[in-house]
Formats: structure tokens, sequence, C-alpha cells
């Protein structure tokens, strides 16, 4: 117990001295003592909850145990255990290192983009304790050389693997190679403790997860979906109007970093064109490059040499850049799980930023064919196959819902995955769906709610005696009373819900996808897309049954973040009402004085970053540089109290910042 306490009082240590931060935040604490007492444990948090920081805060007290506090360069002292961290990411794992040495923390990795020789190297470093951390790719985990090395270590005190779900074929990024981690962890010497991390994960992943990785009574932990810092934005319009807004938005603030998703190559190139046609500095990212290209426009878009970035959502994986102030889809993805990871790519440092979601009926009506087409996975049994179908059908479902729901958006995600969180997880931090956030489209008071109830039931009804053989134009042509020659040609004038409603086809067509949206209704696939009654048909049926179409009172083209006074009040209020994820401090910059400041620092910033050959991102945070503006520190001392500055980075920019900060040039 009482090393436990002392573990506990290193672990704070670290957190100071080496990330600069001075608080865990939720989740985080809970884990990271958890694995100091050696229990295992499954971390469900989002994309920018910090759950890095619950494995290396651990890493470096089992590493350096009692030598913390008194040495500021461990770096060259041996560690006496090694944490493993298992990730698919290779681009990630290189900006980890990166990061973790600007920190001045001894951390190493290794993939296949090392030759021969330099992964020997990286082994025989770690055989003399070198490092506190060892990044590898899971495939190394089959490499004799790497299993040699672990087999006769007995010095791995932790396993963490990040990106966990990818252990499960239940989930969209079922790697193989995951597989082989259980057996691995069998093979050690000496059981390390294993921490594994996901962003997503329904109950069934979870139990995957402990179940093939082997984990022994893990804790586990999730914390809140909700990422107060982000403002998200839902927006029907024409292929023609998305790229008018997406220019708009790039160039509302051509220095601000952002994603720009498109679901084909084809609109990467076209968007890309013309944004740079527009005069943004823009850079982009798919398959069909080569393999050097993309990582030439990787770098430039890390680097902020171009800071928005066009990609399909092959881009992001690995990518840890923690200033991109907005996330544009210019088409609606298959699955509110892709939507969130995606659009979670935003604010990872906590300050205020846009997902904004651009659709039609062609995204919907794509995605469907898609999930269609989807040739499965080979490992699954064709009932399996047709389970994965079925639950991809739902997701796509809930994703539609997203786009045309009247309720609040943020309310809706969380809905969306609480209900995870009930079924399958013991210890939760409490998500409360907020009823309102203030801080989304629907919430802002431009849309209205057109209640189209009784059509909806008319809809319900007329499927209900078509029994699902004809598509939605049919449908609509039904309830319209339409005259045409098929209505005879296949007996429909005499059905009793032809000629029942007085909205036009178009409307009647809306709803019919709204109903699907709601899971009231099935669209069935192939090539003939048939209507069908879906899950929730029955409640259509009941008294309680309401239904309310978004209609926009004015378009919101071109404003995003920058309506809400982008360092004004409007956002310290949405910070204020803030939870845990941005906790961290983050800081409104209210006057011109400190704009401008904050330009020259983040000048500053990228001089020093150019000059290490490190992002920018790496060297202070956003977060780190408004800080500074506001607090504005003159000596040492305060320029440490700065959440994200620790000695090393004191020592290393210290000056520099300082002497910007104060003037004195
Ligand atoms: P995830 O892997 O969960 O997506 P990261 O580990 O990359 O998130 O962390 C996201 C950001 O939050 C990083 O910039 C990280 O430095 C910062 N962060 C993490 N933990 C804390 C903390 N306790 N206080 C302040 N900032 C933190
Ligand atoms: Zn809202």
């Amino acid at each position: 117990m009482e090393q436990a306490d002392s573990f506990q009082q290193s672990a704070c240590d670290v957190l100071k001295q080496r990330f600069g931060y001075e608080t865990f935040r939720p989740g985080q604490s809970e884990i990271v003592s958890a694995i100091l007492q050696g229990r295992d444990c499954v971390g469900v948090m989002p994309t920018g909850a910090g759950k890095s920081i619950c494995y290396q805060v651990p890493a470096l007290v089992f590493a350096y145990g009692d030598q913390l506090g008194s040495q500021n360069e461990w770096a060259f002292l041996p560690a006496a255990a090694l944490t493993i961290v298992i990730s698919p990411l290779v681009s990630l794992m290189s900006d980890q290192v990166m990061a973790l040495k600007n920190s001045g923390i001894a951390a190493a990795y290794l993939n296949s983009r090392l030759t021969f020789a330099q992964q020997e190297e990286v082994l025989s470093r770690a055989r003399a304790g070198a490092y506190a951390l060892m990044y590898v790719a899971p495939e190394r985990l089959a490499d004799p050389r790497f299993l040699s090395f672990a087999a006769s270590s007995g010095s791995i005190a932790l396993v963490a693997v990040d990106e966990a779900h990818c252990v499960s074929q239940w989930g969209q990024d079922f790697r193989p190679s995951y597989l082989g981690i259980g057996d691995f962890i069998r093979s050690l010497p000496v059981r390390p403790v294993i921490a594994a991390f996901t962003a997503t994960a329904t109950p069934r992943v979870a139990d995957d997860i402990v179940r093939l990785l082997g984990l022994d009574g893990p804790l586990r932990m999730t914390t809140g979906f909700d990422r107060p810092n982000l403002r998200f934005e839902v927006e029907q319009l024409s292929d023609k109007k998305k790229l008018a807004r997406i220019a708009a938005r790039v160039l509302a603030n051509p220095g601000e970093s952002g994603i720009v998703y498109c679901s084909t190559r084809k609109d990467v190139e076209r968007v890309h064109e013309a944004l740079v046609a527009a005069g943004a500095r823009a850079t982009r990212y798919h398959a069909g490059l080569s393999h050097g290209e993309r990582e030439v426009n990787q770098r430039a878009f890390v680097n902020d040499d171009a800071p928005v970035m066009v990609a399909t959502n092959a881009f992001g994986m690995g990518i840890d850049k923690s200033n991109v102030r907005y996330v544009i889809h210019h088409n609606m993805p298959g699955s509110l799980e892709a939507y969130y990871q995606e659009a979670g790519r935003a604010g990872r440092d906590g300050e205020p930023s846009d997902c904004v979601l651009l659709w039609n009926d062609s995204d919907i009506a794509t995605c469907r064919f898609f999930v269609e087409q989807e040739s499965g996975n080979e490992a699954l049994t064709p009932e399996e196959q047709q389970l994965v179908r079925a639950s991809q059908r739902r997701r796509l479902a809930s994703m539609a819902n997203y786009c045309m729901t009247t309720d609040c958006l943020r309310a809706t995600i969380l809905r969306y995955f609480g209900e995870g969180e009930q079924a399958g997880v013991e210890q939760g931090l409490g998500l409360d769906a907020p009823q309102g956030c203030g801080n989304c489209s629907n919430c802002d008071g431009d849309v209205d709610a057109v209640d189209v109830t009784v059509t909806a039931r008319s809809v319900m009804r007329c499927v209900h005696e078509l029994r699902g053989r004809f598509g939605k134009g049919i449908v609509a042509d039904v309830l319209c009373g339409s005259k045409s020659a098929r209505m005879r040609e296949y007996g429909l004038t005499n059905k009793r819900t032809y000629d029942i409603v007085s909205d036009s086809p178009a409307l009647v067509k809306e709803i019919i996808e709204l109903l699907t949206a709601g899971e009231y209704l099935e669209i069935s696939e192939g090539r003939y897309p048939l209507v069908g009654l879906g899950p929730r048909a029955r409640e259509a049926a009941t008294d309680e049954f309401r239904l309310y179409m978004k209609r926009h009172r004015k378009s919101t083209a071109a404003t995003g973040r920058a309506h809400m006074a982008s360092f004004g009040e409007g956002v310290s209020a949405n910070m204020g009402s803030s939870g845990a994820s941005n906790a961290s401090g983050a800081v409104p910059l209210s006057t011109e004085e400190q704009q401008e400041l904050f330009e020259r620092l983040r000048q500053l910033r990228k001089r020093h970053a150019d000059e290490e050959g490190v992002p920018p991102y790496i060297v202070f945070s956003d977060a780190a540089l408004r800080a500074m503006c506001a607090l504005r520190p003159a000596t040492d001392d305060e320029f440490l109290a700065v959440s994200g500055v620790g000695p090393v980075k004191l020592k290393r920019y210290g000056k520099a910042f300082l002497e910007e900060i104060n003037g004195e040039r």
C-alpha cells in the first residue's frame, strides 16, 4: 500500500515535471493508478481525451521509479523497466516518439520503416535499458528478432495496446496481426500489466478486447464522449453549394489548420483544386497518390506549411496534430463511429473548433450501395457476414438520422455512444446527454422543426399496404395520386393509400428517408432499392409517435465558428459550460494585443520547429501559446505555470519565448 502511495506521488510528479500538466483529466488518474497497482485496464476514451498519458506516466514511473524528481534528463539514465506500446499507426509512432524526446524522455520505435541495421540498433539499446518506452507495430510481434529480445528480457513491465478495437472482427478496423498480441504476452517470461485503449467500443468489441488480449480482471474505464470544445454543424447542400461553403470556411481564416474529408479520390482532387485556385494553402491525400507524395503532403500539413488537408478517410488515423481548428465533411460517412472519429481530429488541444458535416441524398444512396457491395470479411461465416451487414445498415440509419434530426447534435451523438456504455462498462464517469448544448447548429436556433407526423403515418400505412415491394419513387407516387401509366400498370390506383396526401412527391420522399433514418422504415439494397417496414415500425403506429423535419430558416453558409466571435465572449461562455476534456485551461484571447502576440508566438514556434525538424505542435500546443498570451509570464517560474510547460521545455524554449512575450528583441 505504501508503495502504491509513493507511486501515486510519483505519477503526479511525472505529469508536472515531464508533461507540464497540473492535473490528470477524468479517467486518466484511475487508469494510471490501476496500472501502477499492477491491474490490467481497458480505457475507452474519445479522441483527444488523453489516452497516451495513461500509459506514458506509468511507463516513466516503472522506468525511473525512485530517481524521479532528482533528475532533469532521464534520457541519460538506464531504465529499470520497459513499456511496450503496440500501435498500428506507423506515422503516429514516430510522432509520439518525437514528442517524448522533445520532453526529454528516452523512447524509440520499431517498425518496417527502419532498416534491418536500425532495428538491430534499437533492440540492442533496448537490451541495455536505454528506453522507457518502445513503440512497436503489431507485425513486429511475429519477428523472431523482436521475440527473442522480448523472451530474454525480464524487464517488460507494461504492454499498452493502442487502437485495441483492431483486435475485434466486429469493428471496422480489424487487423489480423492484433490476434497475435495475446500469444505474444503469454510468451513473455514475466507477465506484464496490460492496458488496452480505444476510442470506439461497443460492448461486444470491449468484450473481444478483454478476451482476445487475455486481460485479467481489468478495470474498465469509459470517460464521457463529450468534446465540449467542438461545435457541431450539419448542413444539407447540393454538391455545387458544398464547394462554396467549404471555400468560405477555409478562406475565412487562412492561417488556421483544417481537414476536409471527401468520400472519393475524385472529389478530393476537385475540392483541392478549387481551394488552391481560391488561394488556400491546401494539400491532399488519398490512396491513389504515390507513397512518397502522401508522405510529403502529410508532412506539409503537420508542419503547417499547408495548413489545409483535403483527403479521403485514408488520412488521419496516424495524425496527432493537435491544432486542427475545423474538420469539414464534404460527404456523409457510413456511420456515426466513423464520423465522430474523423470529426474528433479537430480540437485535440481543447481549443474551440468546428465539425461541419455537409450532406445530401446522394451521400445516403452511396453509403447504402457500399453496405451491400462490401465483399465482407473472409474470416466470417455467411451468417456472421449477414449480422455484420445488418449492423452496418443500422449504423448508416443512425448516421442519416444525425443529418436529419432536429435534436441537439451533441446530444444525438452522446445518446448513440451512451447505449454502449450502459450495456458493457462497469465503471463509467457519467455521460449526461445535455438537453441542448447551445453549441451546435441545431441549438443555435436557425433551424425550424416542421411537424410531418400526419404524412409520416400515411407513408407507413402505404408501405405496409404495398408490402415492401416498391421503391421510394413509387411509394411517393401512390400517396400523391400520380396519374402516371405505371400506377395503372401495377394496379396501384385502387390501393387504399392512393392519393391520400397533399404534399409534393419530393417532400414525401424526404419523409421516407427521415423514417428510414429513424429505423421505422428500411430501404433494402440491390439494383432497385425497395422500401419496407423497419425494426421500429410498430412505434410509428403509437399515439406518442411524432416526426419532425428540419428546415433551415436561412443558410448558415460562410459562418462557422467565425460567427461565434472567435476570440470573444461566445467562446468563453461555451468553454464555461464545458466538462472534462478541456479542463486543460483553454484561454480565450480577448484583446487585439493578445491576438497579435499569439500570431508572433505562432511564428516563433514555427521557427523553432523548423530548426529542430519537428512539427510546431510538438514544440508547444496552441493551448499553451494561448495561455502564454493570457498569463504573460515574465519569469521562469511563471513560464512553468503555463499548462504544457515542464522543466525541459523551459530550458529549451523559455528564453526565446519569454523575450518575445516581454518585448525584448
Ligand atoms: P488521445 O490519444 O486520447 O486521442 P492524446 O493522448 O493525443 O489523446 O492527448 C490529446 C491532447 O491532450 C494532447 O495534446 C495531450 O498533450 C493533451 N493532454 C493529455 N492529458 C492532459 C492533461 N492531464 N492535462 C492537459 N493536457 C493533456
Ligand atoms: Zn446542441
